[in-house]
């Protein structure tokens, strides 16, 4: 980079004056010979002079020279009334034209000057990545960040991820101890959630624990104007960084640069495409014992090219979700170190205030009542400020973001617990995992997760109802604890819909159908639950179809119906469960199987159910 030099206006000058002497030199040479003004006149007399041209300063023409040939000359004039004075006193004399060298400059140098500085002005106001001469390299310039203040106790509640990383940061500082035994660390690592839940935090945070340098550039600044720059910069970047290693790269916003590559789009984003292409390239490329980490956040990972995430690039996976209560708690609590509170100050009930807050958010709060609090000339910021600063926060964000009320807060909660105590009743379903009732993504409003115990390839027609009771079992909670269904449930009951329908049509599981697939589709994998949404093309007669939505409509009412007697049996569980989750906001699935083991006849039911065996992850939102 430092070959580059910067473009300058002495070179500017420089180059003019050059061409000016050039110009001088070259007109003296084979221009018109000069002669003074008296040897023109002397010549005029002698009848040598054949024809000229006046200027207004000069004279030029052709003359008889001395071996009888014509010569061009030229001459610079002097007044009449004094060449007749000079003449007849023997004295060479000769006009001069005013040097107007300087004049001419700076006739040019002005508009030239103004026009620069305009240019200069216009491309400040357009800012970076704007204009056509930006394409030189300086802008490119990545400086990494040598010492970096920020530690791990500066990220709070993201537990987890922070484990994930801790060994990341043991690579950083003491390579030989991974390489020793041949083991290859992972080169990169994708940061995973949604807007300000400390994704870029938490990479300042590995690389101040391991003391490295780190590098931070944002996906977007990649993609430039002019294609092939992007991929420069990133070889530019990587080079720079394994001069620096061991370090940490940090790719903000990766979602604008690595997008799902188009099919047949009419070239209008090869440059992010080769960019991208650069990027994987140069991963692919380097040595990952030099000891360069790159780190990525994006909260759009649906969107990523699969390329990114194959092994040997971006194949380690780290979530920062939301934070829960106590995670809301501890992030208050380290934001808190750095303002003065009054005694009277209760974060904890700020935490409670603010499901679905970022922590970013939580942050804002906090300075928003410092603010406050400064406003209002007190030394020390109340509790009085920071509910304040609650309203108004969590009524900015209202509109624009997913906060609940406590309404809502509540139905979600039985909605959940609905899907959670039916998996554990119910044989043949995956454990519970997790029970959630903070916002997540634009559809959940909350989830329950569960996990598998081991793959699996079939599945059976019990394990078959078994799902679909679970995902039946959110709305038939609701509709016991509030009398009624709420919309949260529909996608629920779409997908058992769309689950039975696939039983009856292609599975041969109906009474009344018989052993006949009634349409076929191209899916040989039924295990991924999307494959189940697309609408069946209609492949047999209008009698079967009524068969079918009767024999379909049968089904589901008789797993509504169980689910229902189920639950019935169970309300304080429910009742109990859901309040817990209220408060908590989050339940581990070993939480909330004690809770249920507490309850004698849960217990009973949740043994007999005899528990786990069944197929991949799913979550039930
Ligand atoms: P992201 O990169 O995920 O959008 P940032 O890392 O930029 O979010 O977070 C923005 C700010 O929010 C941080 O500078 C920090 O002050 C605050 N913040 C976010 N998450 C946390 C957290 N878990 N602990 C402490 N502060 C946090």
């Amino acid at each position: 980079m430092e070959k580059h030099h910067k473009f300058s206006i002495w070179y500017v000058l420089l180059g003019i004056w050059a061409v000016l002497i050039l110009n001088n030199i070259i007109a003296g040479q084979i221009g018109p010979k000069q002669i003074p003004y008296s040897e023109f006149l002397s010549q005029l007399h002698d009848d040598k002079i054949k024809e000229i041209a006046i200027g207004k300063d000069t004279i030029t023409g052709k003359m008889v020279g001395k071996d009888g040939a014509e010569v061009n000359f030229t001459t610079v004039r002097v007044t009449p009334d004094l060449a007749k004075d000079l003449e007849g006193h023997k004295i060479e004399f000769r006009g001069e034209v005013e040097s107007t060298f300087l004049r001419s400059l700076f006739s040019w140098m002005v508009p030239i000057f103004l026009f620069m500085g305009v240019w200069y002005f216009m491309m400040k106001r357009m800012g970076p990545g704007a204009g056509v001469m930006n394409f030189g390299a300086n802008k490119a310039k990545i400086y990494a960040e040598e010492e970096i203040p920020t530690r791990f106790e500066d990220v709070a509640g993201v537990d987890e991820a922070k484990a994930e990383l801790e060994e990341i940061v043991q690579f950083l500082k003491t390579p030989e101890r991974f390489t020793r035994l041949g083991g290859r660390m992972p080169k990169g690592v994708l940061l995973v959630g949604p807007p300000g839940t400390g994704k870029t935090l938490l990479s300042r945070a590995v690389a101040g624990e391991a003391g490295v340098p780190f590098f931070s550039i944002s996906g977007s600044e990649f993609v430039e104007l002019f294609v092939g720059m992007g991929a420069a910069r990133v070889r530019d970047l990587f080079k720079q960084a394994k001069e620096k290693a061991p370090c940490i790269v940090f790719i903000d916003e990766l979602d604008a640069l690595g997008k799902v590559r188009g099919v047949g789009n009419l070239g209008g984003h090869d440059e992010r495409e080769q960019t991208l292409q650069q990027l994987l390239v140069e991963m692919d490329g380097f040595d990952p014992r030099v000891g360069v980490i790159i780190m990525a956040a994006t909260n759009r990972p649906e969107i990523l090219d699969p390329a990114l995430l194959r092994a040997g690039r971006f194949d380690r996976q780290v979530l920062l979700d939301k934070p829960d209560l106590n995670g809301r708690l501890a992030i208050l609590k380290v934001h808190a170190r750095r303002i003065s509170l009054a005694d009277d100050v209760n974060l904890k009930v700020l935490a409670q205030r603010t499901p679905g807050l970022s922590g970013a958010d939580l942050e804002n709060i906090l300075n928003e009542g410092a603010l406050l609090a400064a406003r209002a000339d007190r030394n020390e910021v109340t509790m009085a400020d920071l509910e304040e600063a609650v309203d108004r926060i969590m009524g900015g964000l209202e509109k624009k973001n997913r906060v609940i009320n406590e309404q809502e807060k509540q139905r979600v909660a039985f909605h959940e617990t609905g899907h959670a105590l039916v998996a554990a009743f119910t044989p043949l379903t995956d454990k519970v995992h997790k029970i959630s009732i903070i916002p997540r993504g634009i559809a959940a409003l909350g989830y329950t997760e569960q996990r598998p115990t081991e793959d699996r390839y079939l599945m059976s027609q019990s394990e078959l109802e078994g799902r679909v009771d679970v995902l039946l079992g959110g709305r038939v909670a609701e509709r016991l604890h509030f009398g009624e269904v709420s919309t949260g449930a529909a996608n629920d009951l779409q997908r058992a819909t769309d689950m039975v329908r696939a039983m009856l049509t292609q599975y041969g599981m109906g009474q009344t159908l018989g052993a006949v697939t009634y349409n076929r589709r191209n899916q040989p994998v039924f295990l991924p639950q999307d494959s189940l949404l697309a609408p069946p093309a209609q492949e047999y007669s209008e009698a079967t179809a009524a068969a079918l939505d009767k024999e379909l409509r049968q089904y589901m009412d008789g797993r509504e119906k169980r689910v229902q007697e189920l639950l019935q049996e169970h309300t304080d569980l429910l009742q109990a469960v859901a309040e817990r989750l209220l408060k908590d906001e989050v339940l581990a699935g070993a939480d909330f199987m004690a809770m249920v083991n507490k309850d004698s006849a849960g217990a009973q039911k949740a043994a007999a159910a005899g528990h786990h065996r069944t197929s991949h992850k799913k979550k039930e939102e």
